[in-house]
């Protein structure tokens, strides 16, 4: 059995072992003989395994399986959904801003990442979980903030919270009082305060969806990454993520500061000397683009200014 009940009625299905991001996990959820799969795993492996998991339970993918659903269109997150709606016929539902990468895998690679035409060719030899090896999918349905997705008597609501990437929701069992985090409020590796967000992300919107989910009622933390479940004190786990973005935007503006004036490969080299914060590492445009985004939300907050040649000042 590869599927792990975490919560009475919630599995978990592990996926590959990636590096700094530990396991990719998906998740099942089942009720009445139904079943909703969560993030169909990275690189169409875990498709496999979540079919596998679903046969393990006495349930039948083309009779059972009621949907597909994405927290966002990464590939380490969308890799098996191809396979999963070929065997099952069920409807794949991702926000509307991410439904291009569940499209075209591709786009991740040549658009949402900070990276020059070397990156994106040393990128399609690489083994990281963030390759796109699979074929991409037209969505069936797009999820909006405040839909209500069923499975079974359960109801998830969807919560747009757009800070990892535009497109990225959460999902919302209030009965459970469990959270599907996705990669907003993630736990990799062991550490909340490390994140990354895409070209289309924002540090606003991240640290805004953080204080809206500290406000509900949960029990169970869900993320998509290393742990598959937080049982510890919750709102700890929120307070960090939240501190994880504010250290990153002021080290930044510490060494704009310092430094008089800085380009995003100054600050990228500042930040990995440093050691001081938990930076991602295991694919290079990661950091710059990160960067990146939260130095354009610190322009926008009147903190620093930025110029046509690509060198921030401060404000
Ligand atoms: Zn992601």
């Amino acid at each position: 059995m590869n599927a792990k009940e975490i919560v009475s009625g919630i599995y978990v299905v592990k996926g590959k072992f990636a590096d700094e991001f530990g396991f990719i996990a998906s998740y099942l959820v089942v009720d009445d003989d139904e079943v909703l799969v969560i993030d169909p795993g990275t690189a169409g492996d875990p498709g496999k395994a979540i079919l596998k998991a679903i046969k393990d339970l006495g349930l039948s993918p083309r009779k059972d399986v009621v949907g597909i659903l994405c927290t966002h269109g990464h590939p380490d997150h969308i890799g098996g959904a191809a396979r999963l709606h070929k065997a099952t016929g069920a409807p794949v539902m991702i926000h509307r801003n991410d439904a291009e990468l569940l499209r075209t895998p591709q786009l991740f690679i040549k658009e949402r990442l900070r990276m020059d035409f070397a990156g994106r060719v040393a990128m399609k030899f690489d083994k990281s979980p963030l390759r796109v090896n699979f074929p991409g999918i037209e969505p069936d349905r797009f999820i909006e903030h405040g839909d209500t997705i069923r499975v079974g008597s359960t109801a998830l609501t969807v919560i747009l919270t757009g800070g990892h990437c535009s497109g990225h929701c959460v999902f919302y069992d209030a009965t459970r009082k469990a959270l599907f985090s996705g990669d907003e409020v993630n736990n990799f590796p062991n550490d909340p305060r490390k994140f990354y967000v895409d070209l289309t992300g924002s540090i606003s919107a991240k640290l805004a969806a953080i204080e809206h989910l500290r406000t509900l009622d949960i029990e169970f933390l869900l993320p998509a990454h290393d742990v598959s479940h937080i049982l510890r004190d919750v709102s700890l786990q929120f307070e960090e993520a939240s501190n994880g973005v504010i250290q990153f935007q002021d080290f930044l503006l510490e060494h704009i500061s310092l430094r008089g004036d800085a380009d995003i490969n100054q600050l990228t080299f500042d930040m990995i000397r440093a050691r001081s914060i938990p930076v991602p590492q295991s694919n290079p445009a990661l950091l710059p683009t990160t960067i990146q985004v939260t130095l354009k939300a610190l322009e926008k907050a009147g903190l620093i200014r930025g110029s046509n040649d690509g060198v921030w000042h401060p404000a």
